[in-house]
């Protein structure tokens, strides 16, 4: 958006900004040039860029031509305020705040009050009629400037600040008066004095060109550096620096300042809202140190102030087409505009507002869609907590993997897994988790912990198996060992109590505090009318989904294994099946005809009859294949052929191992087990996600993939004498070489064709395969000339591409992988762009350049997850395939995903 010209400049007054100069000004920065080029009340000022920090932070120092820049818009400044900066007796005083291009809150710096000096100080209390108000701000900047730009602990003020009070015998900083302040300022800069070896400089220019130069070094911040690794945030580039003239709502009773938000941002009703403090500086609002009053405070005081402020930000929301968030201060009686941005909201208020716009001609559908996320969407979809008083919260932690858990509280993982298998519901506590406590978290409802952020090891492995976690809720104290845990309210918590965990919001909650189904659920249930508009949620979401079915390009499919399951997704708007993992359908009972099948393979006489096994089975798939194909009538649905992972599938080792050392012991025969042994041992498997597996499986066990094929074809049969509509689509697992596809392809074929003649109906079913291994991907081309279709098995193409089996890491090294920003988030979760997601799009490209009709989907649980199908849809796969929980969501993505496509960029 700059020019060439512009761009070697480092520094820009208000005035000649841009909203859309993000990348150079910042969001605070673009943001304060909107506003003053809209004429709203800024205090003048300018913004040093991006450009200048990265400079600084490359290079250990400013660009050369900073310094008179600075010069230039600081004397423009001056001479538009008519004072200079720390003039003697009537000084301008600046603030020197960051500003990123995305929104970092609380990550970075800010020094108020700059210019202030013992001579200056002076000045201003002369020309505020106010000592104590000069000395106040002068001991803000010593503390700021403390921390902030020499990095002294803050803890060496606030207990200088305390001592003060004490000595006061006062509780509140309002009640210091101007000598206490002054002496404050004495011992604030003996303070600097001792723990920087420096005295606090007097001179205002280098206090201000100090504070810029720490403003550019907190973008290096360790929380900043955290924040961005989590947020997804670039780490080059850099903040920009908002010089401004200060402006003081501690001035008095007739100042104060606020912020507001010009909708409801939890709720998204219309409506302004907002706090505001009397006679306080913005520091104040968000450090909680004195209790807000609502924005009715003002209207109250001063009608004029509040009057302009509605004016004001009804004025920014019709400019942003948004909801917008103001910072606001009032100066003895005059309003003044501190900063606009668009508001951040709750999932909820995110859907209402979106089509309020709509309703208010303010944004069309397109636009609106863009305004919301699978992400939120996802986030209304968890059943939540009853709103009531009568919930007790003890504490709130980290919003780390959203639901509502109610339990009894465990300390240790032994217990949580042997009270949940008494069929008691349990909430794992722990200090934090490690890889020993993944049976404990399997079993427990819902996980809290006292340590550990988003990216903790509780964090991660709760998210991947999609259950509720609370954690770095430090107000607890843990005691695994004695087995309770201490709010810091006091309140004790023993093993047994029963505790409520909320997910999406991080509260915890004493006792069972009743759940509800989320509204939204419902609706995808078929259980709530959309059109009787008892929820305008529901009325929301309801509209852009329907938008969103209209735009979207992709096609919609489920991972469903049952008739129930594939109803399910029909009712949440699946198109399909995309994944059926027929391995699921030989749980239970059923184990054990696949056990024989695998085992009697080995070739070891009277371990296991095959035949009988394989005979035993074929009805039952034919039973399977009949009531998912009805359930699904008219949709395609991709049956993939068994795929186990072998170990599931076979007696386990150790125990059978210890059964016959045992016989050996008491000299007993045993040789039906001996023989097990034998054939379980040749075929243990030291890393069964690498071994014999898929079309493998196979092609080394005769019988094992035509029973299925055969159930398939009988069903189809049964499904079209029925009157039916079926659409099986045959696919082939863990495919490496077109080999194996022809071979596994030859077998479906020629029970396919005895089928037809048999019965006299087509079968012309289409063969396919998945693509989950990189070689596959590589061969492609060779691979689209025996497949009808590709389906990419992102979980495993995920495992093989980068070397990793998920069951072993996730619990083990990935929290640290995290948290040192190797990933930004999870491979499994959202896909790997640069790697297999490379692997994906060159298989799309070699696969359709062979066979231009080929079908592309993907069924790994990529498909389920807001940012990967924004890349599927770029891909130009033709449909994704996810848990039937989660079509909805994808759904929304697709069709945010072609309008995205049209209209937004993005370089976070
Ligand atoms: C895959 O690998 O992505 C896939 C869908 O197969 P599974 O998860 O069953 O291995
Ligand atoms: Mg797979």
């Amino acid at each position: 958006m700059t020019t060439s010209a512009q761009r070697h400049r480092f520094v820009y007054a208000f005035a000649e900004g841009h909203r859309d100069w993000k990348d150079l000004l910042g969001g605070k920065g673009a943001n304060l040039a909107e506003m003053t080029n809209l004429g709203l009340p800024v205090p003048p000022g300018f913004t040093i860029t991006t450009e200048a920090c990265r400079h600084y932070l490359e290079t250990g120092h400013e660009p050369p031509q900073l310094r008179d820049e600075l010069v230039e818009h600081l004397t423009a400044l001056e001479s538009r305020m008519h004072k200079r900066l720390g003039q003697a007796d009537d000084p301008l005083l600046v603030s020197v705040r960051s500003g990123a291009k995305f929104s970092m809150p609380g990550m970075m710096e800010t020094v108020l009050n700059v210019g202030l000096n013992d001579e200056s100080v002076h000045g201003l209390a002369e020309q505020s009629g106010s000592q104590r108000f000069a000395f106040d701000s002068y001991r803000r900047l010593l503390q700021m400037f403390g921390k902030t730009v020499l990095h002294i602990e803050g803890s060496h003020f606030d207990d200088a600040m305390a001592d003060a009070k004490r000595r006061a015998d006062v509780s509140d900083d309002l009640e210091l008066d101007a000598d206490d302040l002054a002496r404050l300022v004495d011992e604030y800069k003996v303070i600097i004095t001792r723990h920087s070896g420096q005295e606090f400089p007097q001179d205002p220019t280098m206090q201000l060109r100090m504070a810029i130069h720490a403003v550019f070094e907190s973008w290096n911040a360790p929380r900043a550096v955290s924040y961005r690794r989590q947020e997804r945030i670039r780490s080059e580039l850099g903040t920009a620096v908002n010089v401004c003239a200060m402006v003081f709502g501690n001035l008095g009773a007739d100042s104060g300042t606020g912020v507001a938000f010009t909708r409801d941002p939890a709720s998204g009703a219309r409506g302004v809202y907002g706090d505001y403090l009397p006679n306080a500086q913005g520091e104040d609002v968000v450090a909680g140190i004195r209790n807000t009053l609502p924005l009715s405070e003002p209207e109250r005081t001063d009608q004029r102030s509040h009057g302009e402020l509605l004016t004001i930000m009804a004025t920014l929301e019709s400019h942003y087409r948004d909801l917008c968030d103001i910072e606001f201060t009032i100066e003895r009686g005059k309003l003044w505009m501190l900063q606009t941005r668009i508001g951040k909201r709750t999932a909820a208020a995110a859907f209402r507002i979106a089509t309020q716009l709509v309703d208010e001609h303010v944004i069309d559908l397109d636009e609106a869609l863009t305004r919301v996320t699978g992400t939120h969407l996802a986030q209304l979809m968890f059943p939540s907590f009853e709103d009531s008083d009568a919930r007790e919260r003890l504490t709130t932690g980290i919003a780390a993997s959203p639901g509502a858990a109610v339990g009894r509280v465990v300390f240790s993982s032994t217990q949580a897994a042997h009270w949940a298998s008494n069929g008691e519901d349990v909430i794992l506590v722990r200090r934090e988790t490690n890889p020993d406590d993944l049976d404990g978290m399997m079993a427990a409802r819902g996980v809290l912990t006292s340590r550990g952020g988003k990216t903790s090891h509780a964090a991660v492995v709760a998210r991947g198996m999609g259950k509720t976690c609370v954690c770095g809720a430090d107000e607890l104290a843990v005691d695994e060992r004695s087995g309770h845990l201490t709010a810091n309210n006091g309140v004790v918590i023993n093993e047994g109590d029963t505790l409520s965990i909320d997910g999406a919001t991080g509260e915890v909650f004493v006792g069972a505090v009743p759940v509800t189904p989320s509204p939204v659920t419902r609706y995808f249930a078929g259980e709530l009318d959309p059109t009787e508009a008892h929820d305008d949620l529901v009325t929301a979401v309801h509209r852009l989904m329907r938008h969103a079915d209209h735009r979207r390009r992709l096609h919609i499919r489920a991972n469903a294994d049952t008739p129930e399951d594939a109803m399910r997704a029909r009712r949440m708007g699946a198109e399909g099946i995309g994944l059926c993992r027929t391995e699921h359908m030989f749980l239970g009972e059923r184990r054990k005809a696949i056990e024989d099948v695998i085992l009697a393979s080995v070739g070891i006489d009277g371990t296991a009859d095959q035949e009988a096994a394989l005979e035993s089975l074929a009805p039952l798939q034919e039973a399977d294949f009949v009531a998912l194909l009805t359930a699904m009538d008219g949709q395609p649905v991709t049956i993939r052929l068994i795929d186990p992972p072998l170990h599931e599938f076979l007696p386990d080792l150790t125990e059978l191992a210890v059964h016959v050392a045992v016989a050996d012991e008491r000299g007993e025969e045993l040789t039906h087990t001996r023989h097990l042994l034998t054939a379980v041992r040749r075929l243990h498997e030291r890393n069964p996600m690498l071994g014999l597996r898929g079309v493998r499986l196979g092609l080394v066990i005769p019988g094992l993939f035509t029973t299925q094929i055969r159930a398939i074809a009988e069903a189809t049969v049964q499904r079209i004498m029925a009157g039916g509509n079926p659409r099986p689509q045959i696919m082939i697992p863990l495919v490496g070489s077109v080999q194996e596809l022809e071979l596994a392809k030859d077998q479906a074929r020629a029970v396919l064709r005895e089928i037809s003649e048999r019965t006299g109906v087509p079968l012309d079913l289409p063969i396919g395969t998945m693509i989950e291994l990189p070689r596959a991907a590589l061969t492609a081309g060779e691979l689209a000339d025996a497949a009808e279709f590709f389906s990419f098995g992102t979980n495993d193409l995920t495992q093989t591409t980068w070397g990793f089996s998920r069951d072993d890491v996730e619990g083990s090294f990935f929290s640290a992988y995290l948290e040192k920003g190797i990933f930004g988030v999870s491979p499994f979760e959202s896909i790997d762009t640069e790697g297999v997601g490379r692997l994906v799009g060159l298989a799309a490209a070699e696969g359709r350049s062979q066979r231009p009709a080929l079908e592309l989907g993907v069924c790994g649980e990529h498909g389920g997850d807001p940012d990967s199908i924004q890349f599927f849809e770029h891909a130009g796969l033709d449909y994704v395939s996810c848990s039937p929980f989660r079509v909805p969501v994808a759904r929304l993505e697709a069709g945010r995903a072609v309008v995205r496509n049209e209209t937004v960029s993005d370089d976070r």
